[in-house]
């Protein structure tokens, strides 16, 4: 039996569940229980804050977590208590340092025999040592944006995504310290069950973030169009190709990027392509 660790209410949660969802792992939902068992593959899932996964991973209490890059630093720094096996594409973020925007900013120097506030001051020592800066570190557990107007400190390290709360506290981004995603992380030593559960579990969920953000697209192409449009449509291995009743015609079956669709669909276009079909697409298995 594998059990793994999500994060129970917070900015992780509905994600973690979506993606073991996705992977057929069915579990009811309901974040009351601590533990819940899967109902038709052989895992548990127990829900936790955050900050306690790593531990919790690290002491086989679990046997694999879901969780941020950050806490797993945070918590563990580079040791190889727990495994990094898979970054799992959400949960984006990044550590930073910030400081009053109206300070002028000239390179680490300036932190020196600075007060900084976080609520990383494992990740930020380590930091701080390795570029040779001594700084006194504050640790706080929330809030910590607003310790500079509030006289508490000269500076922050906080996590940051999309950097609006720094603005609306008077600061400015000046360093990133780390780039953070969740992450899937494991014990190091697994039964061998265990580690065969976890196989199957990584095989699906990689099957699961290929066919993320992926579209699949089917259109009718002249016959003569057909080299041009196989160029703009690499495809897994090379795109199917179907003659059609229709002299001189030929339908074109692909997978797109999300991103890259419209692009596709006018150069497709161009080149005279009809009837396009988007569908969306379930799962692909490499
Ligand atoms: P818990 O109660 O579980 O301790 P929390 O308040 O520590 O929750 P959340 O705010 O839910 O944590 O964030 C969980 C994780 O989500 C973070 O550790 C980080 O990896 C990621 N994350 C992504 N974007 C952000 C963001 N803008 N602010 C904070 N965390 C973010
Ligand atoms: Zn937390």
């Amino acid at each position: 039996m594998l059990r793994i660790a999500i994060q129970n209410k917070g900015r992780l949660s509905e994600e973690s569940v979506e993606l073991l969802h996705g992977a057929g792992v069915k579990f009811d939902n309901v974040k009351r229980k601590y533990l819940v068992k899967a109902r038709n593959f052989p895992t548990e899932v127990l829900y936790l804050r955050d900050d306690d996964i790593p531990g919790v991973v690290a002491s086989g209490s679990a046997n694999v977590g879901i969780v941020g890059l950050n806490e797993v630093r945070e918590k563990m720094g580079d040791s190889d208590a727990v495994k990094i096996v898979r970054k799992l594409g959400f949960g984006y973020c990044r550590l930073c340092l910030a400081i009053p925007k109206n300070e002028t900013y000239n390179g680490l120097e300036y932190f020196e025999g600075k007060r900084v506030a976080t609520s990383y001051p494992r990740i930020l020592k380590d930091f701080f040592s390795k570029h040779g800066i001594k700084a006194e570190i504050a640790e706080i557990s929330g809030s910590v944006e607003i310790t500079p107007s509030a006289g508490m400190a000269d500076a922050i390290f906080d996590i940051v995504s999309s950097g609006g709360t720094l603005v609306s506290n008077g600061l400015k981004e000046v360093e990133t310290v780390l780039e953070s995603e969740a992450v899937l992380i494991t014990n190091p030593k697994l039964s061998e069950e265990d580690q065969g559960i976890l196989n199957e579990l990584l095989f699906r969920i990689d099957s699961e973030c290929i066919s993320r953000g992926k579209k699949y697209l089917l259109m009718n192409i002249p016959t003569a169009s057909l080299e041009k449009a196989i160029e703009l449509l690499p495809a897994m291995r090379s795109p199917t190709v179907m003659p059609l009743a229709a002299e001189g015609w030929c339908s074109l079956h692909s997978v797109v990027d999300s991103s890259e669709l419209w692009d596709k669909v006018r150069k497709l276009k161009e080149i005279g392509a009809e009837g396009i079909l988007v569908l969306n697409l379930d799962k692909i298995i490499p």
